[in-house]
């Protein structure tokens, strides 16, 4: 199986695991009436399959047997269709259907090279027939043809399958664990669904799709030659087709009686039976049908000596009781091992398909037909118990398949007709969360009009982007120096650090820190209660530090909108990202922390600087690169800041230089901006919010929000029944349950579904299929990408200022950048960068992760500010 699947090693591969094209398995709510043909041998039948969801989910058929003259299989190729035409015609017209332009599969039981679910060329005929100009054609067309060329009616080749195919598509809509088909009958074969990424033979890498093995060929290549016997060989010498079809050959119908009378003739010439006599019946080919094992091998073992001994009469011969009860062993033999080698290689798939799953149990439907597996009852049962011997953790269930071939490729074309409609069902829906250049330019500009009336006096107040001054007004020089403490709060935790920067030649920044929570109660409680536990986890960390006394410079990383009119001061103009404290909005922070300082009575402090963290971004990447004039954050919330002209920021006084403006950007859209572009998710998700209507932008693109819209679009995907099955489990309808996390899991590398699985299993979506895996990724990717466009749009607007600002023409410029979501998403920066450049083509720009920034970056801003003001 390995060697047909591998690129490499397919040319030379006895098993060739073909590619059928067919991606998945019913799952009971197609719907409709197919078309199928079912074509392998003299006879051929037409059938019209009805397939009813719901309630009364069942499928009808009616069929109709017509035969193919000996002079048609040999004539040629286009009198061949032509006649099937013809009959399909007559069935049409029989059903008063002719007019009806209805969905079609066949069922085409010979060798084929499959290209597309309607495109196939058989590669040689089999069976008797010999129709010319047919061979390296595509069977379809030249149906289509036949049908074109009578011209009066029309229908829709959907699917081009074979018999093993339809069997496990019959029996997939029974029961949908069934994902492997196999046929015992006059020759032997097996499907099943495999992952794409384990065939190479195809692009794609996701999802499934049945491959037909072909397993007949096993051992053509001279695997199976330690347990080929003299019988064997001398079947295979006097077969049609002498090296070919190995497997198949000690296996299935057309050889299991021949496999019987050849080993009695050799016993007879042995003196081992019939007293040594043989008779020319015994010596004639084929004279031992295969049917006849069927009666002796009997678990009535009277009957079956009873049937023996006739079978053996009619052969001529005249057999004593140990004659029949030798047949009969013989007949045992033969079939117990068609049985066991036939087990053997079903448990090689079974495998297969538990190592993809990478499941512990498996649970599994095999859909079986042919007239072996179905007439010989010993054959079946002793396939059953050998199949559960070797793989006792395999839950394995036998389905037999009723009027198989036929229905089979109706349900092919069923299930094409029922993904191709989900499938734009699904994509109408997705589209809604897909943005178009045009629209990205659209923020681009709507961007730039809002940084623009955030600067001016008049639009401030009414403008959704802030544009805060930060009184920030130069980036390090590297003259830095001294001990600094920082702290830093605005995201999932809160942290006290210790920032030691040295100048000169040792140029360097030494940090040691200690991380907090902030329990959720603490978060939305009072504005003391929240300041109190600061001023406990300083105390803390100074103890903790040895430095209780010491009275250092302090940079406090804030990370929320503020109002500054200097340095160290901020006036908290809302919460965001889920905190809720009273009594802040309006206030002062650092008067708010000196108040909780001096309740304490405890220590003190000296306040230098009030700093947002994208600021300390830029900051901590300015350290480094003195091009860093712009900082971007993606984690738990998205801002974004940079060094705007003096003269353009109307709300500080002075012309001269430039100062760092703290956009606020994650309220863009809170006037409507972004109106145009919302979705359904995104207003469910807002009104779900703690502040409905606020940081419209952010909510599209941070980590706080995004697996919410995921969340959001599989529930309603599962409402409207394109999503596992159409069930909703409690798990998922809880807010939050679905982490931003997981969107970079689910789409991080090549075992990526079975990342989703596991993902879907933890929230409680234990029968989702593959599909349903498929899908949850292609949600999770259309919403980062989303994220990381939009983001890209904004930034934009914000690098094409700074070239304009300049009156450059070409600007080469550096984004510090932090976040958890823009460093861990596997696509997020990429999809940035690429939304970047289209959108800003004039600029050319570089992204640098800050490492620790945000605590880094107060410290540097409170070091910078000390250097100045040591100057001044
Ligand atoms: P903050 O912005 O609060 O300072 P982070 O930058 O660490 O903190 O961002 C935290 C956010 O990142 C959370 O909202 C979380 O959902 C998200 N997140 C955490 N891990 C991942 C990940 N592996 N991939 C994408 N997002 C993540």
């Amino acid at each position: 199986m390995d060697k047909g699947l591998c690129r490499d090693t397919n040319p030379t591969a006895a098993v060739k695991m073909l590619p059928t094209f067919v991606r998945s398995t019913p799952d009971g709510t197609e719907q409709g009436e197919f078309l199928a043909l079912d074509l392998g041998g003299s006879n051929f039948r037409v059938l019209l399959v009805k397939v009813m969801a719901g309630g009364e989910r069942k499928v009808e058929m009616e069929n109709q047997i017509y035969s193919i003259p000996e002079c048609i299989m040999r004539g040629s190729g286009s009198e061949l269709f032509d006649h099937i035409v013809d009959c399909l015609a007559d069935f049409m017209e029989k059903l008063g259907i002719k007019d009806k332009k209805l969905p079609l599969g066949f069922t085409f039981s010979f060798p084929c090279q499959q290209t597309k679910l309607d495109e196939s060329v058989l590669l040689s005929w089999t069976k008797g027939f010999r129709a010319s100009g047919v061979e390296g054609k595509d069977v379809v067309s030249l149906l289509r043809k036949s049908i074109r060329k009578r011209g009066d009616f029309d229908i829709d080749i959907v699917s081009m399958i074979n018999d093993t195919v339809g069997t496990m598509m019959t029996c997939g809509y029974d029961d949908q664990h069934c994902e492997i088909g196999l046929i015992v009958g006059t020759g032997t074969n097996a499907c099943y669904m495999e992952q794409m990424r384990n065939i190479e033979l195809l692009d794609g890498d996701e999802g499934r799709m049945c491959v037909n093995t072909e397993w007949g060929a096993f051992g053509d290549d001279g695997a199976l030659e330690h347990l080929r016997t003299d019988i064997d060989r001398e079947i295979d010498a006097g077969s049609l087709n002498p090296g070919k079809q190995l497997f198949e050959k000690m296996i299935s119908g057309m050889y299991m009686g021949e496999l019987v009378r050849l080993i009695l003739v050799r016993m007879t010439r042995e003196q081992l039976l019939f007293q040594g006599k043989a008779t020319p019946e015994l010596f004639t080919t084929g004279s031992f049908s295969t049917s006849y094992i069927y009666t002796i091998d009997n678990d009535k073992e009277e009957e079956g000596l009873v049937s023996a001994d006739k079978v053996l009469r009619r052969l001529n011969l005249d057999p004593s009781l140990e004659d029949c009860i030798a047949t009969q062993r013989v007949c045992q033999i033969v079939s117990t091992r068609a049985a066991h080698l036939c087990a053997a290689t079903l448990v090689a798939v079974l495998r297969q398909i538990r190592d993809n799953k990478a499941a512990e149990k498996l649970r599994t439907t095999i859909g079986v037909d042919g007239s072996v597996y179905k007439n010989h009852q010993e054959f079946s049962r002793r396939l059953h118990k050998m199949v559960r011997r070797l793989v006792p953790d395999c839950d394995v269930r036998f389905l037999q398949s009723q009027c198989g071939s036929g229905k089979g490729a109706a349900m092919v074309t069923a299930v094409a007709y029922r993904v191709a409609a989900q499938h734009a069902e699904r994509q109408q829906i997705l589209n809604t969360l897909r943005l178009s250049r045009e629209q990205l330019l659209d923020v681009k500009e709507r961007m730039s009009e809002e940084m623009v009336r955030g600067l001016s006096k008049q639009t401030h107040e009414q403008s959704s982007v802030k544009m805060l001054p930060t009184y920030v007004r130069s980036t390090p020089d590297g003259t830095e120096h001294g001990d600094f403490l920082a702290l830093d709060l605005g995201g999932s935790s809160f942290r006290v650090l210790l920032v030691q920067v040295q100048s000169g030649k040792r140029r360097n920044v030494d940090m040691h820190h200690k991380i907090y929570s902030i329990p959720q109660e603490t978060m939305q409680g009072t504005g003391e209660e929240l300041f109190d536990h600061i001023v406990y986890c300083i105390a803390d960390f100074l103890e903790y530090m040895g430095m209780k006394g010491r009275s250092l410079p302090l940079g406090f990383t804030f990370s929320f909108p503020c109002h500054q009119s200097k340095l160290d001061e901020g006036i908290l103009l809302r919460w965001t990202k889920g905190f809720k404290a009273s009594g802040c909005v309006g206030q002062d922070v650092i008067t708010l922390l000196k108040d909780a300082v001096r309740r304490r009575q405890d220590f003190d402090l000296n306040f230098v600087a009030v700093v947002n963290d994208t600021v300390g971004t830029m900051m901590t990447c300015g350290y480094e690169d003195p091009k860093c004039e712009v900082g971007l954050i993606v984690g738990t919330g998205t801002n974004a800041c940079y060094m705007e002209e003096m003269q353009n920021i109307e709300l500080v006084e002075g012309d001269g230089g430039r100062m760092c403006v703290n956009m606020e950007w994650g309220a863009f859209g809170d006037n409507g901006e972004l109106d145009d572009f919302c979705t359904e998710f995104d207003h469910t998700v807002d009104d779900c919010s703690s502040n409905p209507g606020k940081q419209r932008y952010e909510k599209m693109i941070s980590g706080m929000y995004l697996g919410e819209v995921v969340r959001n679009v599989l529930l309603d995907f599962t409402a409207k029944g394109l999503l596992f099955r159409g069930k909703l489990s409690e798990r998922l309808k809880t807010r939050g349950i679905f982490e931003t996390k997981f969107l970079s899991q689910i789409e991080s590398d090549r075992l990526a579904m079975r990342q989703v699985r596991s993902i879907l299993q933890h929230l409680g979506l234990t029968n989702s299929t593959c599909d349903d895996s498929v899908l949850v990724k292609e949600v999770c990717s259309v919403v980062a990408r989303r994220a990381a466009q939009l983001c890209g749009a904004g930034l934009a607007a914000v690098v094409d200022r700074i070239r304009q600002n300049r009156n450059l023409n070409h600007i080469s410029i550096t984004v510090g950048v932090d976040g958890t979501l823009y460093k861990t998403h596997p696509h997020f920066s990429s999809i940035m960068q690429e939304t970047l450049q289209d959108l800003a083509p004039q600029c050319q720009v570089t992204f640098q992760k800050s490492e620790d920034g945000s605590g880094k970056g107060a410290a540097l801003i409170t070091a910078v500010a000390c250097r100045i003001k040591s100057e001044g």
